[in-house]
């Protein structure tokens, strides 16, 4: 395959690089999907939440690619939190796909002052040992939240998806999560393609390398050992997300990139983040 894996910490491999489909509407999913297929992407990142996994499933579907070269990442939204809740959502969420299990579940938000997230977590270890999903992991969890996590229940988290691109690195969560053994998964990893990719710093890389910033930022995330899952419904942009593994950054473009951090959220904070 185009895209190396790294390894979870329960020995599932996991591509390095993915296709994320936020924002992209149910009925244009499965052409975006099917696209980024047949460019060579393996790994899709949807969720409950974007309500678009019935497309994503027909793309999968129709794509011809076996069931096992694929890795199908889906979330379990804020309002579904709970033990029974989230065992009906991962069954809607798998009949939306069309899947008989899907490679990683996360959690989409801690939503900390519910105090949910540890029962939820108690039916995703059920869903885990059924063989329901291969891994199961969280998404924007602070490390408060994952110590508190890890404290209750059994199986480390294999994955924490998080907001993190040059603007907001995320050292404290990275370093944690190094010494839990947990996968550091970026989310927006372009910064949503504002800005960012403006940046004469990460021009003048780009330019230096003959390659896109795009490509310079998400070969910069890939080489900290991130996971990426870039966006796009354009064709080209989609081919040239995954046209990263044949050229390296060297250690002065590296630390260029690692300068321009700003600890500025796009997103929300997860602390307070409690939309259901
Ligand atoms: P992103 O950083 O991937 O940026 C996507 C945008 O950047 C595109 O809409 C486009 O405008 C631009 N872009 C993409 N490729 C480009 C290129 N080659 N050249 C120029 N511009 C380009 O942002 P995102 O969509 O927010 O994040 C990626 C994925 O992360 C999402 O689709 C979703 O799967 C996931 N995500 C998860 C959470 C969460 O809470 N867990 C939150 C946001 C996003």
């Amino acid at each position: 395959s185009k895209v190396p894996p790294i390894i979870l910490n329960n020995g599932v491999e996991m591509p390095q690089l993915g296709f994320g489909v936020w924002q992209v509407p149910d009925d244009e999913a499965e052409q975006a999907v099917g696209t980024a297929l047949e460019a060579g992407y393996r790994s899709i990142d949807t969720a409950a939440i974007y309500g678009n996994e019935r497309g994503t499933g027909k793309a999968l579907a129709a794509s011809g690619v076996p069931r096992k070269d694929l890795f199908v990442t889906t979330k379990l939204w804020n309002s579904d939190q709970g033990y029974d809740a989230t065992l009906r959502a991962f069954d809607e969420s798998l009949d939306k796909l069309g899947l008989e299990y899907v490679d990683l579940y996360l959690i989409h938000w801690p939503v900390p002052a519910r105090g949910t997230y540890i029962d939820t977590y108690k039916a995703f270890e059920k869903l885990y040992s059924d063989g329901r999903t291969r891994a199961i992991g969280v998404s924007n969890f602070l490390p408060e939240h994952l110590e508190t996590l890890i404290e209750a229940t059994n199986v480390i988290p294999a994955v924490n998806q998080i907001e993190l691109h040059p603007h907001l690195q995320q050292h404290a969560s990275r370093e944690y999560h190094a010494e839990q053994g947990i996968a550091t998964e970026a989310w927006s990893p372009l910064g949503q393609g504002k800005g960012l990719l403006e940046v004469p710093a990460i021009i003048a890389i780009a330019q230096k390398h003959g390659r896109t910033p795009a490509q310079i930022v998400l070969r910069w995330h890939l080489q900290l050992g991130n996971v990426v899952i870039p966006k796009s419904v354009t064709p080209s942009r989609i081919k040239e997300n995954i046209e990263v593994f044949d050229f390296s950054l060297d250690t002065e473009d590296i630390a260029a990139i690692s300068a321009l951090n700003e600890d500025r959220r796009i997103g929300p904070d997860p602390a307070t983040f409690d939309m259901v």
